[in-house]
């Protein structure tokens, strides 16, 4: 029994009683989970005891070979596809599912009606083979950007450490880059979602590069501070203490059953304790996986309990406009010794 065909069962296992004839996702990432195909075009059908794979001409010979135990339907037009497959059964369509599909298919006299993804909470729980592509994933993001940092100069631009960098996931094995670099430098450290621009780096420049490289369609992500061409000023060494304090206080809360908006609240404690807390305007973490950002969410308002072996990141950070900000993330494995993925060391280390 291949890994997909084992959490396709869990589905129907999840599925309730009314929603287990027909159910419909054409959620790329839930496609992927399900079947193991990686095409840009694809919904799944999961039947009482059948699956299929509805894609294009394109993807015929790809969906033989990724996903060799579920019925391949080469049909442009899905809907009519659909039509075949629910021969007259009502169809749960995941609420994931763009509005339009649904409309497409009550025009065409298919009964729907929309369920709450059902998929998203066994993808949460990662399995044997799901942890290795994160952990390689983590391995090569952490190497690679120790092999850079050796590399950074006073004057290199941003764009062209995040060219070196993601050349040095390719080189290490990855796949491809988990997303758009950010190498945010001086004034652009304290903006949380700069991305990586022009700005030559200047001597004395906090810099917060943010990174993951992907491997088998999984995503790493993580964030070093470092000092640019000195030694860190006064203020560069409190609020980097002060983050690594925090990310430290939130991985050692990481665990299963424990409540993220408590993992986020010991994120923050330090940090506003410290006068800081307006400058960590952002939530302590996401879930990653077959996406970047996926469940569960370690924001202050979040009631998800964690499962065993959801994998999360914890990113706290401060940003003091004007002047540059610090940000602190690993990739970790939710469990009883929760495990580091992104292992590479923290301290706020001078570069170039
Ligand atoms: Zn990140
Ligand atoms: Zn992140």
């Amino acid at each position: 029994m291949t890994v997909h065909h084992q959490r396709r069962s869990r589905l129907r296992e999840a599925l309730s009683e009314d929603v287990r004839g027909v159910f419909v996702t054409r959620d790329l990432a839930s496609v992927r989970y399900l079947t193991g195909f990686s095409g840009s075009n694809a919904a799944v059908v999961i039947g009482t005891d059948e699956a299929h794979l509805i894609t294009d001409g394109r993807y015929r010979e790809q969906a033989h070979h990724e996903s060799p135990d579920v019925a391949a339907v080469i049909d442009r037009d899905v809907v009519g596809a659909l039509r075949g497959l629910s021969a007259g059964r009502k169809i749960a369509l995941d609420d994931r599912t763009p509005v339009g599909m649904a409309q497409q298919l009550t025009e065409a006299g298919l009964a729907v009606r929309a369920v709450a993804d059902p998929v998203a909470p066994l993808r949460m729980v990662k399995d044997t083979q799901e942890l290795d592509a994160l952990s390689r994933a983590g391995g090569i993001s952490a190497r690679a950007l120790e092999q850079v940092a050796d590399t950074i100069a006073v004057g290199d631009r941003e764009a062209d450490i995040a060219r070196r960098l993601e050349a040095a996931f390719a080189e290490w094995g990855a796949d491809d880059r988990a997303f758009a670099t950010i190498v945010a430098s001086g004034e652009n450290s304290a903006l949380p979602h700069h991305r990586a621009g022009d700005r030559p780096l200047a001597t004395g420049d906090l810099l917060v590069i943010d990174c993951g490289a992907k491997v088998d369609g999984y995503h790493a992500d993580m964030t070093r501070t470092f000092v640019v061409g000195a030694e860190p000023s006064e203020w560069q060494h409190e609020i980097h203490s002060l983050v690594l304090q925090a990310q430290q206080a939130a991985r050692d809360a990481v665990a299963p059953e424990v409540v993220a908006g408590d993992i986020d609240a010991a994120a923050r404690e330090p940090i506003t304790h410290a006068g800081f807390g307006e400058a960590f305007a952002h939530g302590t973490g996401h879930g990653v996986g077959l996406e970047i950002h996926e469940q569960p969410m370690l924001s202050a308002r979040s009631s998800a309990v964690l499962p065993e072996h959801a994998v999360v990141t914890v990113e706290p950070g401060i940003y003091l406009p004007g002047r540059g900000g610090v940000r602190i993330e690993d990739t970790v494995v939710v469990a009883h010794a929760p495990q580091v993925l992104t292992e590479m060391q923290r301290g706020l280390t001078r570069v170039g």
